[in-house]
C-alpha cells in the first residue's frame, strides 16, 4: 500500500529535488515544506513583522494562507501565498537568507506542522524538510537523511541558479548553506536533527538518478 516519506537532511542537499523525481516515479504527491517556510518568510517581510514581537506575529500567521498549485505547462507545483504565486519570490537571496530565523519561532512551526499534517493525512506523500521524520510525521514508514558535502551542494545551487539566468557567487552560496544548518541544527524549537530510525543518504558522489532509485526501492521494499 501507499505510504508516507518523510526526507529530511542539511540544506542544498538536493532534497526537494530527489523529492519530487521520487514522487512523479511512485505517483505519490510531493509537498515541499520548505517552501511554507520560505512563503511565511515572504509574508513577514512584506507585513515588516518584528519577529520579536509576539502579537505582531500571531497577526502576521492569522492573515497567511498558503497552499500549492499545479502548473500544467511546467508540469510543476508552485507555491502561493495569500491566491498570489510566490514560487520564484521564494527562492531569492532575500528570502533565503531571513527563513531561518523565521522558523526558529514556535508560532510559526506551530502553525505550519499542522498544515502539512493535514495535507500528509492521505498516504502516498512524499515531504521534504528538517523536521519531517522526527515532528511532522514520527510514524512514517520511511525516513531518509541526506547529506553532502558543503562544497558540492554550493556548486550544485550555483548551477540551479545559473540555469534561471541569474548571477550568484559562490561563497556567497556556502555563507547561506552554513549558516542555515547553523541556525537550523542549533534552535530549540524542533531542531534539525536525524530521526533515529532515518536512513542516511550522502549524495556528494551519488549520480541524481541513482539516489531516485535508491529511496523508490526503499519505498517498494
Ligand atoms: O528546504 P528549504 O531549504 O527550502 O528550507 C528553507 C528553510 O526553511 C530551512 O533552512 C529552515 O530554516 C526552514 N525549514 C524548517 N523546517 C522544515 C523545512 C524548512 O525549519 N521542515
Amino acid at each position: 500500500g501507499k505510504i508516507v516519506i518523510a526526507i529530511d537532511g542539511f540544506s542544498g542537499c538536493g532534497k526537494s529535488s530527489t523529492a519530487k523525481e521520487v514522487a512523479k516515479k511512485l505517483g505519490y504527491t510531493y509537498i515541499d515544506s520548505g517552501a511554507m517556510y520560505r512563503a511565511a518568510t515572504l509574508h513577514f517581510l512584506n507585513n515588516h513583522t518584528v519577529l520579536s514581537n509576539p502579537k505582531e506575529v500571531s497577526k502576521a500567521l492569522d492573515s497567511l494562507k498558503i497552499s500549492f498549485h499545479f502548473n500544467p505547462e511546467q508540469q510543476t507545483q508552485e507555491t502561493y501565498l495569500n491566491e498570489l504565486n510566490v514560487e520564484d519570490e521564494i527562492r531569492t537571496m532575500r528570502v533565503s537568507e531571513y527563513v531561518s530565523e523565521v522558523s526558529k519561532l514556535k508560532e510559526v512551526r506551530l502553525a505550519l506542522v499542522a498544515q502539512q499534517q493535514k495535507l500528509g493525512k492521505s498516504k502516498g506523500v512524499v515531504m521534504d524538510g528538517r523536521d519531517i521524520g522526527t515532528v511532522v510525521f514520527p510514524e512514517a514508514e520511511l525516513k531518509v537523511f541526506m547529506t553532502a558535502d558543503l562544497s558540492i551542494r554550493a556548486a550544485r545551487r550555483q548551477k540551479e541558479i545559473l540555469e534561471k539566468g541569474d548571477l550568484i557567487d559562490l561563497e556567497k552560496i556556502k555563507h547561506n548553506l552554513v549558516e542555515r544548518d547553523r541556525i537550523d541544527s542549533t534552535r530549540t524549537e524542533s531542531p534539525l536533527l536525524k530521526a533515529e530510525d532515518a536512513i542516511e543518504i550522502d549524495t556528494s558522489l551519488l549520480e541524481f538518478d541513482d539516489q531516485v532509485e535508491q529511496i523508490v526501492s526503499l519505498a517498494q521494499e
